[in-house]
């Protein structure tokens, strides 16, 4: 799993399964159930840390799912298509649309589940419906509903659903103006760091509730730095945690948990973490 996921670490997937079609999905998904394998949606791995032991069962990359089309007013794309690729999409095609996640490492089907957010904008901004597979394995169409949706919350969280394709509303733009936005928000995010080492982005979600971002309270309590094996809290900017070559997924986790109580024990703030556990890994 190292190899597909930007934190660069976690140990293998049992097997890892590359759909080229939304029936593939739901064929591998029939399968797994039928033969009692947990299944798991990957797409970016931009967000998720990894277990050293790796992940047990079917591990769908969706990566090969991307395909795209702007038609009346509305962008629809597959699951797997990058966040990039179809701000490039909104750029050549005249219209805006998702330029504000320009060079965010994640698929659209990551964006959408995460609901993502970045420049004073989020997806919950642009999505019109999803379709599904459903918990019966049937595609169903997901409605856009604003009361399901908030700070890095989706109606895909916490079920068990995977979303195939997106379909997101556009507004006509000239390719210069969508190709301002790609450039200065990529441009930014290599000024912060972003692709300095591998991680994955912010590690803990903000409160709004603790007066100030969780970057600057983990710098305030002075944990910039702070390693654990070959993991560190990025010397830019505190709510990233980096690997710098020859981390583990304990090295990792180990180093979050630190933080988390470390915050803790100094502010009272207890910090949640955005970053998701995934795979093999003993309980905490
Ligand atoms: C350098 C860097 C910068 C970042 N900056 C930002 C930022 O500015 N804003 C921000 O919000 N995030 C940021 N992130 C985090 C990350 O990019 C986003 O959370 C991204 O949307 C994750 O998408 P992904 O495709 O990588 O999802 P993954 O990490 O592969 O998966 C994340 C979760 O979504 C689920 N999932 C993925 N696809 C589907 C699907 N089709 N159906 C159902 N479930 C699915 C997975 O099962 C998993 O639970 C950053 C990460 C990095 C590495």
């Amino acid at each position: 799993m190292s190899d597909h996921t930007t934190f660069r670490v976690g140990g293998p997937a049992d097997a890892m399964v590359f759909p080229a079609s939304i029936d593939d999905v739901k064929a591998v998904r029939a399968l797994a159930r039928r033969e009692g394998l947990p299944l798991f949606v990957l797409g970016k791995g931009a967000n998720i840390l990894v277990a050293d032991r790796g992940v047990r069962g079917l591990v769908v990359n969706l990566t090969s799912l991307a395909g795209w089309a702007h038609d009346h007013g509305f962008f629809r794309a597959q699951a797997g298509l990058e966040v990039s690729a179809a701000a490039e999409a909104g750029r050549v095609g005249g219209f805006s649309c998702l330029e504000f996640l320009n060079a965010m490492p994640s698929t659209v089907g990551g964006a959408v589940f995460m609901n993502a957010r970045c420049y004073g904008a989020e997806i919950a901004d642009v999505f019109a419906e999803a379709t599904i597979l459903d918990e019966y394995n049937e595609e169903t169409v997901v409605p856009f509903r604003r009361e399901e949706w908030d700070y890095k919350r989706s109606p895909f969280q916490n079920r068990d659903w995977i979303i195939v394709e997106v379909k997101f509303r556009t507004r006509p733009a000239e390719p210069a103006e969508v190709e301002a936005v790609m450039r200065s928000n990529a441009d930014d995010r290599t000024a912060k760091g972003h692709f300095l080492l591998p991680c994955a982005g912010s590690v803990f979600k903000n409160n709004h509730a603790f007066g100030a971002p969780s970057g600057v309270i983990i710098d305030r309590v002075g944990l910039k730095g702070l390693r654990r094996g070959r993991a560190a809290v990025s010397g830019w900017h505190a709510n990233i945690i980096v690997n710098e070559g020859g981390a583990t997924a304990t090295d990792l986790r180990e180093l979050i948990v630190e933080v988390k109580e470390r915050v803790a024990a100094t502010t009272g703030f207890l910090l949640e973490e955005e970053v998701l556990f995934v795979g093999d890994w003993d309980a905490v």
